[in-house]
C-alpha cells in the first residue's frame, strides 16, 4: 500500500512530495506492471483475493492532488483513496507548523464531490490533523468520531478508512475506529505492529517521497529483504516526523 502527500512542482522545506511528472511515471510504471490500481474498499472487499490489486492512497487532502495527480489518474480510468481533514477543507494548511511561509491549500468541497463521481473513496484523516496519542480518550473519540461524520454528512458517501494524523497508531487509536464505525485503520509502516483479535485492521503503508526512484516503488509492493529495506527507510522518515509533533506541540 502507497501513501502520497503532495503531488505539484512547488517547493516545499519538506521531502513529502513528488513532483507531477515523477508521479506519472510511477503510475504508467505500476499499470504496465499489471497492478489494478483500486480503492481501499475495493482492495480488501471486492479483490482480496487478488494479489496484483493495490491502493494508491493520499493523505491530508491537499489541491495539488486535484490539479495534478486526479488528471494522471483519470487518463488510466483508475481510482485513488483520499484522507481528508474535515475541518480544513477549502482552507490552507495552517496546522503545519513546519512550513514557515509557504502554506498549501486544501481540497474545497466541490473539488471532492468531482473526485467522489470519478469513483474515489473518501477516508478521514481526524478533524484537525492532531497527534492522537497526546490526547485524552474524549479527544480522540471526538478526532475520530466527528471527522466521520462531518464528512459522510456533507458528501453523502461512506467513510470506512481512518488514517491516523502522523501514522501513528496504537491499540486505543484502533478500538475507538472500531467503535465509530470505520473498517480499518491507516498508519504507516513500523517494526512495531498491532495484531489484535480487534475486528479491525490496522493497514500498514509505505509512503513515497521526492527521493523515490521507481526501482525504490517495486521494494515498496515486493515482499522479503526488498520490503525491509523500505521499511527501514520509513522507520527513519517516523522517527524524523517526531520532531514535527513536538514543534506542533509546543506551539
Ligand atoms: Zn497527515
Amino acid at each position: 500500500m502507497l501513501v502520497y502527500h503532495k503531488v505539484d512542482n512547488k517547493f516545499e522545506l519538506g521531502l513529502t512530495r513528488v513532483t507531477p511528472s515523477q508521479f506519472n511515471r510511477q503510475i504508467y510504471h505500476l499499470i504496465s506492471h499489471g497492478y489494478k490500481l483500486v480503492t481501499l474498499t475495493d482492495l480488501f472487499f471486492r479483490c482480496s483475493d487478488d494479489p496484483s490489486a493495490i491502493a494508491i492512497t493520499f493523505d491530508d487532502g491537499y489541491e495539488d492532488i486535484f490539479d495534478y495527480a486526479f488528471p494522471i489518474l483519470q487518463k488510466y480510468n483508475v481510482p485513488a483513496t483520499i484522507f481528508l481533514i474535515s475541518s480544513y477543507i477549502g482552507k490552507l494548511n495552517e496546522w503545519d507548523a513546519n512550513l514557515g511561509w509557504i502554506h498549501f491549500k486544501h481540497l474545497d468541497k466541490e473539488e471532492i464531490s468531482e473526485l467522489i463521481q470519478a469513483g474515489w473513496e473518501i477516508g478521514s484523516h481526524g478533524v484537525n490533523h492532531k497527534y492522537l496519542k497526546g490526547l485524552s480518550k474524549r479527544e480522540i473519540e471526538n478526532e475520530i468520531g466527528e471527522s466521520k461524520k462531518c464528512l459522510e454528512n456533507q458528501f453523502n458517501t461512506k467513510v470506512s478508512f481512518f488514517a491516523s494524523p502522523f501514522g501513528k497508531i496504537n491499540l486505543n487509536i484502533l478500538e475507538i475506529a472500531l467503535n465509530k464505525g470505520y473498517k480499518g485503520v491507516c498508519g504507516f509502516y513500523s517494526f512495531k505492529r498491532y495484531r489484535t483479535t480487534l475486528q479491525i485492521f490496522e493497514i500498514p503503508r509505505l509512503a513515497v517521497y521526492f527521493t523515490d526512484s521507481i526501482k525504490s516503488i517495486d521494494r515498496k509492493l515486493s515482499t522479503g529483504l526488498r520490503l525491509k529495506i523500505e521499511i527501514f527507510k520509513q522507520s527513519i522518515t517516523n522517527f524524523c516526523s517526531n520532531a514535527t509533533i513536538l514543534v506542533n506541540s509546543l506551539r
